[in-house]
This record gives C-alpha cells, sequence and structure tokens, in this order.
C-alpha cells in the first residue's frame, strides 16, 4: 500500500537520509528505532512532505509522486492519505477539543462545517473524551491532549498514521494512555509508522521493526528478531543501552 524508493534528504549539504527504501502494507505497524539524529522523524516528515526531500518516488494507496517535485495539490492529496501525530500534540491553542479534531475535515477534506463538528464528536466518543469536547488544550492532560491529536489523525481515515515519538513528550503518568490508544487502532488494523522509543509497546504491537542509523535503514523484521537477537553489532549497541 505504501512504497517509498530512493529517499535522499541532506541539510545544508549534510546527508541526513541516505537512500531510504520502505515498503508497508495494509495494516501493518511498523516501528522506527535508531539512536538521536539518526533521520526517524526526517523520514517521517519527508513521507507528508513536511519536509521536501531531495529524491524519492512514494507511492501510497492510488497515488504515485516524485517526492522532490510536488505540487501543493499533490502535498494535499498525500496527506489525506497520510496523517501525522506530532510528539508536541501540536494542537490548535485557541481551538476545542472538538474544533480541533473537525479542522483538518473542513480545510483539507472540505466537509461542511456542522458534518465536521459532527465526526468530531464521534471521534470524541471513541477516543473517550467526548466530555471534553468544550474543553481547550490547555485544561487538558498532556495525555488528553495526545489523544485529540491521535483522534485528528483517525478523522481523516488516513490510509496511515504517521506517529513520531507520540509519547516521548508525556510525563510518565498519562503515556499508557496514549498507548493503549494506540493498541486499539492497531487491533482495528490502521496501518500505522510509528518513531518509538518505547521497546514494550515495539515488542507487543509491531509486526515490524527498523533500526535506522546514520540515515540508512541497518536491519529490519519481527520485533522477536530484531529486539531479541539482532545481527547487526550496531542494533545490538543500541538496545544495550535502551533495554
Ligand atoms: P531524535 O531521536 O533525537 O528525535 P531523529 O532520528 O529523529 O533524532 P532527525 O530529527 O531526523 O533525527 O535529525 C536528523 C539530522 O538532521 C540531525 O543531525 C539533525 O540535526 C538534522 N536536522 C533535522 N532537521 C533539520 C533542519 N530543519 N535543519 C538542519 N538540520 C536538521
Ligand atoms: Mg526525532
Amino acid at each position: 500500500m505504501i512504497k517509498l524508493t530512493g529517499l535522499h534528504k541532506a541539510y545544508d549539504g549534510k546527508t541526513v537520509l541516505d537512500g531510504i527504501d520502505l515498503e508497508v502494507s495494509k495494516g501493518e505497524i511498523v516501528v522506527i528505532i535508531g539512536p538521536s539524529g539518526t533521520g526517524k522523524s526526517t523520514l517521517l516528515r519527508c513521507l507528508n512532505l513536511l519536509e521536501t526531500p531531495d529524491a524519492g518516488t512514494l507511492a501510497i494507496d492510488d497515488l504515485t509522486l516524485d517526492l522532490a517535485n510536488t505540487s501543493e495539490h499533490q502535498a494535499i492529496e498525500l496527506r489525506k492519505r497520510a496523517s501525522f501525530v506530532f510528539q508536541n500534540y501540536a494542537l490548535f491553542a485557541n481551538k476545542t477539543a472538538q474544533q480541533n479534531i473537525a479542522e483538518g475535515l473542513v480545510t483539507v477534506w472540505k466537509q461542511p462545517k456542522a458534518e465536521a463538528s459532527a465526526t468530531a464528536l464521534g471521534i470524541l466518543r471513541d477516543i473517550g473524551l467526548e466530555d471534553k469536547k468544550d474543553a481547550y488544550p490547555a485544561s487538558l492532560s498532556g495525555g488528553q491532549q495526545q489523544r485529540v491529536g491521535i483522534g485528528r489523525a483517525m478523522a481523516a481515515h488516513s490510509k496511515v498514521i504517521l506517529f513520531d515519538e507520540p509519547t516521548s513528550a508525556l510525563d510518565p503518568e498519562w503515556v499508557d494512555e496514549v498507548l493503549g490508544l494506540m493498541k486499539q487502532l492497531a487491533r482495528r488494523h490502521q496501518t500505522m509508522v510509528v518513531v518509538t522509543h518505547e521497546m514494550e509497546f515495539a515488542r507487543d504491537v509491531a509486526d515490524r521493526v527498523i533500526f535506522m542509523e546514520g540515515g540508512r535503514i541497518v536491519e529490519q523484521g519481527p520485533p522477536s528478531e530484531i529486539l531479541v537477537d539482532p545481527k547487526d553489532p550496531r542494533t545490538r549497541a543500541f538496545l544495550r543501552k535502551v533495554i
């Protein structure tokens, strides 16, 4: 369903992504791990054209893009198919929980406001935050804000949801409720690509774990292999530090 080929990205002449190929099947849960500065966020951001790659082709669903040469229209079409969940939630501070979820349905999907509002309410019910529909982000806990962030991605019925360290900005007490919602999505066979340091989540939920270092995929496979008996010494060294 997703096929990324030959992704390259450099900042100021410094290569950050050095030829990434990635295929993700429908319903697959892919977890990406790797040291800091290795290009994990840049990879996810390129997949949503939040950064402009220097080279690469992306086929997602019925859309095929030359990532280095995309129009604004193509970027919007891509973002209809791939939603992004940010580490810092990135909610609109001046919009309520319900408005935050409805916003993209109006701006990206061109839904009438009333319809988007109704969809948003259904999502809030689904994620257990119906009673917070009129709350502004500042009055929500970190866990609740991130659940709204995920709700926003859910509302779009995206083919894939891209998560960039969705729990790493949270106080420890809120981590489980966010991972719980992600597990719920996984059980519904939502296709997801998740950058995370939550190894337990990777072990329990991932179909495939990808270890990245230095802008490349070093190795990948089922969690039982990559997290337990990795072949590459770089993966072993990384896991010794985080587990
Ligand atoms: P972390 O685990 O710390 O989140 P990461 O694997 O997500 O790391 P990236 O954020 O993708 O790493 O960064 C990869 C490299 O690209 C780093 O060296 C970073 O400094 C550099 N980089 C990222 N964004 C920019 C930018 N906008 N301008 C210049 N350099 C950048
Ligand atoms: Mg990152």
